[in-house]
């Protein structure tokens, strides 16, 4: 099994890879469309919005978090998300100091 570098996702279909490519080392959401590495800051503006969703907040929920109804709220769970995320996938912190 194969995890993307950049944010340690399984990728378990070919869509889960970058660009549908099965030799990148890469998830289809860590990139963008011109093949470039999302930053630190689009992924947290990324989970913001997701967390808004109806689809978030479920799963907030299902995780026992208190679903984010404001962009504030969803700020500051996105940001813990991050912070938690970046403890346990170093390459995080790094893109953080060059973002
Ligand atoms: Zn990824």
């Amino acid at each position: 099994m194969k995890k993307c570098k950049n944010c340690g996702r399984e990728m378990l279909k070919y869509e889960d890879f970058a660009n549908k490519d099965l030799a990148s080392e890469y998830c289809n959401i860590c990139v963008k469309k011109d093949g470039k590495l999302r930053t630190y800051s689009d992924f947290r503006n990324i989970m913001v919005v997701h967390l808004l969703t109806k689809e978030g907040k479920e799963l907030a929920e299902k995780l026992g978090f208190a679903p984010a109804s404001t962009q504030d709220e969803a700020e500051k769970l996105a940001d813990w998300v991050m912070k938690t995320m970046a403890e346990n996938v170093p390459e995080i912190n790094q893109k953080k100091d060059q973002a």
